[in-house]
């Protein structure tokens, strides 16, 4: 079949695709999902490694993604996932360029870093929002701050590089701890990535004041620790800024204030094989049905394809226009 890139009606090349394989979550942190009461998919209506091994394989050799990331819910509490992982690894047989990586909370990291390592996982990022225990208690709703830590030490002996620290910043919840996740960062060679918060949580709670946009995030930490802008982000969602003192970077993603959507590389398949052109997509285009149905290649091809063409410019968060997504951040995979 024939190989073409995957480009959208603004000229967008299309190379990632984030991997959702699982809504569920052991976490429930605050911003994100509701304490109680989240419907989680039935067993059948997730994608099996299989099933979701085939549409990255046509992603990668036919419409040349070269970039995967798993996520969820939190991709961990999948049994077995090194599984997944080898099987997809085995996609750059040939030599085929295809960087793996994944978005965790962390926890479990000390006991699967290793096993996903081996199976040919590239790098972790780990979310990690407070470095204090009672608060992190309050947000994630458990107790497991040290098994985080610990997860993120366990990622970096692993070999995983660079590991980095997923951080989601809010007013009046965690915006006075900028500077000491910054010189946690500093100590401890992660580069922390401070994300605006986005209207994706489940208990519809979030509102525009309480985002903490990257230029106040920036001058914050850069007061203590200056701060130079890197000028070339190409795709990347984040913008980056290094240490003055040569000490590392930071990143900021700041989806609300300073959208990045004209260079938006990136493609999502939720864990029921929807596939979706944007995080805030109101539409979705059903592999998992093409899967059940006995599609072939090209017709799976022909539907990412169908999904990124109609691709919008962008979100329009905090204009009228604006509308949420029917499913919350971890129904979709972040
Ligand atoms: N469970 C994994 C984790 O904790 O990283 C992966 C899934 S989680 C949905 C992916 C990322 O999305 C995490 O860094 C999380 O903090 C972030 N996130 C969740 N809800 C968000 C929201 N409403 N706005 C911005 N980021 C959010």
């Amino acid at each position: 079949m024939a190989t073409a890139p995957l480009v959208d009606g603004y000229g967008r090349v299309h190379r990632d695709l984030r991997i959702s394989v699982t809504d569920r979550c052991n976490f429930r942190c605050t911003y994100c999902m509701p304490a109680e009461g989240m419907q989680w998919l039935p067993r059948d209506e997730l994608l099996t490694f299989e099933e979701i091994t085939r549409v990255a394989r046509v992603c990668v050799e036919v419409l040349g993604i070269d970039a995967i990331r798993l996520t969820g819910g939190e991709p961990t509490v999948r049994a077995h996932l090194a599984v997944l992982v080898r099987q997809l690894a085995g996609l750059r047989e040939g030599g085929r360029p295809l960087d793996l990586a994944m978005t965790t909370n962390g926890v479990t990291l000390r006991t699967l870093a290793g096993d996903l390592r081996t199976a040919g996982l590239d790098r972790v990022n780990v979310s990690l929002d407070t470095l204090r225990p009672d608060r992190f208690r309050e947000l994630t709703r458990r107790d497991q701050l040290d098994s985080v830590l610990d997860g993120i030490d366990a990622a970096a002996a692993a070999g995983f590089a660079p590991v980095k620290v997923n951080t989601v910043v809010m007013r009046g919840v965690n915006d006075d701890e900028l500077v000491d996740l910054a010189a946690f960062g500093r100590d401890r060679g992660v580069t922390v990535r401070f994300i605006e918060w986005m209207p994706l949580d489940a208990d519809q709670r979030w509102e525009g004041d309480a985002v903490v946009g990257q230029d106040e995030i920036v001058a914050a930490i850069g007061a203590v620790f200056p701060l130079d802008p890197v000028a070339a982000r190409g795709s990347a969602p984040a913008e980056r800024f290094v240490y003055r003192d040569g000490q590392g970077e930071i990143g900021v993603i700041p989806s609300v204030t300073h959208a990045f959507c004209g260079s938006c590389d990136r493609i999502r398949l939720t864990a029921d094989g929807q596939l979706r052109s944007c995080l805030f997509a109101v539409d979705e285009v059903d592999l998992r049905a093409l899967l059940r149905s006995g599609a072939d290649d090209a017709e799976l091809a022909a539907a990412v394809r169908g999904c990124v063409a109609d691709k919008w410019a962008g979100h329009m968060i905090g204009q009228v226009t604006f509308i949420r997504p029917r499913r919350s951040m971890s129904q979709i995979g972040g």
